[in-house]
């Protein structure tokens, strides 16, 4: 058994899976969660690594989910050192075509959902005096996009959350800091037409679009004791894009 325990939200693909697994290759224990499909492969690879981990059904936007995530990774590993807010889901539109459930929907599980499991980890953070809280936002949280004004104003939204607790939560040796990843290649981005990907590749200096690494290294270093006197910050993985 590692020494330190994440929970990572949604990690059953693409950022959340990359950063579980960057994290159990340097032995800490991991709690996976996910909300429909049980992530086979991930486990799979976690096994032949003989990682420590248990992986939690639960929609983070439900409290009674939340608080289940949190108690099951206590129970398993006694502690919590480290949360990942990653669990998010898209339901874009434009606008003005946008129905008001698929607003809702966005925030519950983007940005309720982050302040649901950081209220019930938070907790036990406070009582060991240590914890790192690392919420993953957006580039269009904080340059906002066409189509999807219900995904960037939960980005945005997490920013907001990211400095309240940050705020709330400092002298008790908590951080809390957000991500904010540009195009990152996964299941998410993998819906994009060729075009929108080619005129997304136009705005990023790099001329890439980002992999699950290249969040996950950024969450390890913010994991750690190291970063301990950052926080409140949103960092953009993102090649430039929101320069
Ligand atoms: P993804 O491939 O679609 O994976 C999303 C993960 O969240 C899945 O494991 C999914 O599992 C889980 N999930 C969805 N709803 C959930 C819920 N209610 N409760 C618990 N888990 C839930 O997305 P991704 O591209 O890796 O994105 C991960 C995070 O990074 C998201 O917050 C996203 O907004 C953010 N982000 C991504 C990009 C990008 O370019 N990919 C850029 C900026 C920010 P189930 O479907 O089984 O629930």
């Amino acid at each position: 058994m590692g020494n330190k325990t994440a929970i990572i939200t949604g990690s059953s693909r693409g950022i959340g899976a990359g950063c579980a697994l960057y994290f159990a290759q340097r032995g800490w224990n991991v709690v996976l969660n996910y909300s429909r499909n049980e992530p086979s492969e991930l486990l799979g690879r976690l096994k032949e690594l003989d990682a420590s981990y248990i992986c939690v059904k639960g929609d983070v936007s439900v409290p009674e989910d939340a608080e289940r995530i949190v108690k099951e990774a206590v129970a398993a590993f006694e502690n919590i050192d480290v949360l990942i807010n990653n669990a998010g889901i898209t339901k874009d539109n434009l606008m003005l075509r946008m129905k008001a459930e698929d607003f809702t929907k966005v925030i519950d599980v983007n940005l309720t959902g982050s302040f649901l499991m950081t209220k019930y980890a938070s907790a036990v953070m406070m009582k060991k005096r240590f914890g790192r809280i690392i919420n993953i936002s957006s580039v269009v949280g904080l340059r906002g996009n066409a189509g999807q004004v219900n995904y960037s104003a939960s980005k945005a939204g997490i920013i907001g959350l990211t400095k309240s607790v940050a705020k709330e939560l400092a002298k008790r040796n908590v951080t809390c800091n957000a991500i904010a990843p540009g195009f990152i290649e996964t299941e998410m981005t993998d819906v994009l037409s060729e075009k929108v990907k080619e005129t997304i590749l136009k705005e990023i200096p790099s001329g890439k679009l980002g992999n699950t690494e290249d969040i996950a290294q950024l969450a390890y270093f913010l994991a750690s004791e190291e970063s301990g006197y950052i926080t409140g910050q949103v960092i953009a993985v993102d090649g430039g894009m929101s320069m």
